[in-house]
C-alpha cells in the first residue's frame, strides 16, 4: 500500500492544480485538465487507503470503506470543481477532510457496522454547463440525462459529447442504500468569525435561483443614430442590474448579475441584444418570489422606455432546504454545542436532503469571509478542527 498522506500533505498536493498564476484563483471546470487531475488524485488517495472507487455514468465518484453488508450506508464528501477564478477551499476541503477523517477513524480502531462512502460530486458549481449541483441532481434523479445531455458550455460543447452518460434509463445507482449524508464545507460568509468559533453546523439553505434575461433591442451606429432614436438593450440591462441591487438591499436578500453576453459586442455599435444572468437568493420561498418579481417589473418598465423587449427564463430554482432536524441536533450535541446557522449558498447536501436522504452540513471558519474568489481562506488549525468534528460525527454514524 502506498503511504497515506495526512491532511496538510494532501492540501499541499492539491494547491497547484488549476491555479492561475496571475490571480492566484482556481479554474477547475469539469472534464478540463485541472479537474481531471483532481479526479485522478481522488482515485490515488482512495487506492492508498485500499478503498474501492465507484464512478457513476455522470462522473460522480465514491470511495467505499467497510464491509458491504447490504446495511444502510453513510456518505460524506463534497466536490472538487471550482467556480471560474474561485478559491482553494470551496469543495476540495470537504473531500480532503473526508479522507483525513477516515484516517482518524482507522487510527482510533473504529469498527464500522455501516459502509462509509467518500464522495466527490461532479459540476457542483455549474461553472461549465450552467446548472449548479448537476452531478448530485443526476445521481438522485432530480435532473434527467435526457435534459442534461443537451446542456452546452461556453464553447458550444454538449455535455452529451463530453461524457457518454447511462446506456439505459437506469441512471445512477451510486447512492443506493445511502441513508445519511454529511458534507463538510468552508464557510462562505462571516458567521463563525462573529461567533469566534472554528466549526459550525448549517440547519438550512436559502431558496435560490438563476434567471436568464434576454433583452432585445436594435443594432445601430454609435455615431449617426440620435440618442432618442435608439432601442438600446444595454440601458435596460444597466437599469435592471441597479434595480436588482436596490431590491435586494431593501428586502435584506441577495441579487447579483455576474455574467452578461452582449451582441454584437462592438465599441462603435449600439448593441442588438444583451443576455444577462441573475442569481437571486432569499430567506424564504415567498421572499425569493417577491424579489424576482420586483426586479422583473422594473426591467419591464425600463424596457418600455428604451423601446426594448425583455424575456425572463428561470433556468434553475431551488426551494428552501431544511436539513434533517434530528441529525442536526445529534451532531450539535456530539460536538459539544457548536453554532447553528443557515447558509445562502447551494450545495449537493441540499439536493440529497431534497431527495429524502437525511443530510447534515458542517462548516469551517473562513477568516476572509469571502468565497467564490481567490481571497477565500481557512486556517490549518480550523481545518483540522473540522476534520476532528467530521470524524466524531462519522464515528457515531458508522457505529450506529
Ligand atoms: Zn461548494
Amino acid at each position: 500500500m502506498t503511504q497515506v498522506a495526512d491532511f496538510e500533505q494532501m492540501w499541499r498536493d492539491l494547491a497547484p492544480v488549476g491555479r492561475s498564476a496571475s490571480s492566484g484563483g482556481y479554474f477547475r471546470q469539469p472534464w478540463h485538465a485541472a479537474e481531471l487531475e483532481l479526479r485522478a488524485w481522488f482515485r490515488e488517495a482512495a487506492a492508498a487507503r485500499g478503498l474501492e472507487v465507484d464512478e457513476d455514468p455522470f462522473g460522480n465518484l465514491v470511495a467505499w470503506w467497510g464491509p458491504d453488508t447490504g446495511a444502510e450506508k453513510v456518505l460524506t464528501g463534497s466536490h472538487l470543481d471550482s467556480v471560474l477564478d474561485g478559491g482553494a477551499y470551496d469543495g476540495p476541503l470537504g473531500v480532503v477532510s473526508s479522507f483525513a477523517a477516515l484516517d482518524l477513524l482507522r487510527e482510533r480502531g473504529v469498527v464500522p457496522t455501516r459502509r462509509l462512502g467518500l464522495a466527490a460530486f461532479v459540476e457542483e458549481e455549474g461553472s461549465r454547463f450552467g446548472r449548479a449541483c448537476l452531478g448530485s441532481r443526476l445521481a438522485v434523479g432530480a435532473t434527467t440525462w435526457e435534459a442534461a445531455r443537451e446542456l452546452t458550455d461556453r464553447d458550444g460543447v454538449r455535455l452529451g459529447d463530453v461524457i457518454e452518460g447511462p446506456t439505459d434509463d437506469a441512471g445512477s445507482t451510486l447512492l443506493e442504500g445511502v441513508v445519511t449524508y454529511v458534507e463538510l464545507h468552508v464557510e462562505q460568509g462571516r458567521g463563525l468569525i462573529d461567533l469566534d468559533a472554528p466549526v459550525g453546523v448549517h440547519d438550512a439553505i436559502w431558496p435560490h435561483g438563476r434567471y436568464r434575461y434576454d433583452i432585445a433591442g436594435r443594432a445601430d451606429h454609435a455615431g449617426t443614430t440620435r440618442m432618442e432614436d435608439r432601442a438600446d438593450p444595454m440601458l435596460t440591462y444597466a437599469m435592471t442590474a441597479l434595480a436588482a441591487n436596490k431590491q435586494a438591499r431593501l428586502s435584506g436578500q441577495r441579487a447579483t448579475f455576474g455574467r452578461i453576453d452582449v451582441r454584437p459586442n462592438g465599441t462603435n455599435a449600439v448593441p442588438s441584444h444583451v443576455t444577462a444572468w441573475l442569481d437571486a437568493r432569499a430567506e424564504s420561498d415567498a421572499a425569493l418570489a417577491a424579489l424576482v418579481a420586483a426586479i422583473e417589473k422594473q426591467a419591464g418598465d425600463r424596457a418600455e422606455r428604451d423601446g426594448t423587449r425583455v424575456a425572463v427564463t428561470a433556468e434553475s430554482v431551488s426551494g428552501e432546504v431544511a436539513f434533517d432536524a434530528a441529525l442536526r441536533d445529534s451532531l450539535v450535541q456530539r460536538l459539544g454545542g457548536v453554532p447553528v446557522l443557515p447558509t445562502q449558498a447551494g450545495h449537493d447536501a441540499g439536493i440529497l436532503q431534497d431527495a429524502g436522504i437525511p443530510t447534515a452540513m458542517l462548516f469551517v471558519r473562513n477568516p476572509s469571509g469571502v468565497s467564490h474568489s481567490p481571497y477565500e481562506s481557512a486556517e490549518t488549525a480550523d481545518c483540522l478542527a473540522g476534520v476532528e468534528a467530521l470524524a466524531t460525527t462519522l464515528t457515531g454514524l458508522v457505529e450506529a
